[in-house]
């Protein structure tokens, strides 16, 4: 069994629903075990053109399936909430991405672990914070020291 984050996020269709749909299928899912959950964030997009704010909100996993297996379950879990692959960085119904995989470090076509992008998004580093606050990324990065550069204006806690 492997620990796992996963960083969920949504701008279209009702996001916190997309958000708590998708917390209940990772729960259900027979092959992961949902430890716990981050509140809710919101978020500036970052990506191309106009778009809604995202809510953002990170979960850990206990989990025995492979990574690309786990990708594989989060994708369909996208599929399931009506994600379409259109614009890189668009608006999307739900996006589930691995933070980290345990203390696993990867690169290949389909899958980067850590999460090419963590350290440098708040929306990602200030609810992972939320759960796991003593964790250390595998290249030996203290979470804490990431929150320090985290602007506050970029993602806010959502009641
Ligand atoms: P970003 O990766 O910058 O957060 P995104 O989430 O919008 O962007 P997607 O279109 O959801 O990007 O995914 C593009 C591809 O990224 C996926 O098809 C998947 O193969 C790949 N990928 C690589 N590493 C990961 C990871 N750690 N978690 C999820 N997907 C990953
Ligand atoms: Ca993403
Ligand atoms: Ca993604």
């Amino acid at each position: 069994m492997q620990t796992c984050y996963i960083g969920l996020g949504s701008n279209l269709d009702d996001p916190r629903s997309q958000i708590a749909r998708a917390l209940a299928a990772l729960a259900a899912h027979p092959s992961m075990e949902l430890v716990c959950t981050s509140s809710y964030y919101g978020s500036k997009a970052v990506g191309p053109g106009e778009q809604p704010d995202f809510v953002n909100a990170v979960a850990e996993l206990r989990t025995a399936l492979e990574p690309l297996d786990l990708l594989h379950a989060l994708q369909a879990i996208e599929q399931q909430q009506g994600r379409v692959r259109a614009v890189r960085w668009g608006a999307r119904t739900l996006d589930l991405d691995i933070l980290l995989y345990g203390d696993l470090q990867l690169s290949s076509s389909e899958l980067t672990l850590p999460h090419p992008r963590l350290q440098e998004r708040p929306f990602v580093v200030v609810p992972l914070a939320e759960i796991a606050p003593e964790l250390t990324l595998p290249d030996g990065t203290c979470l804490d020291r990431l929150l320090d550069y985290a602007s506050r204006e970029d993602v806010w806690r959502l009641e």
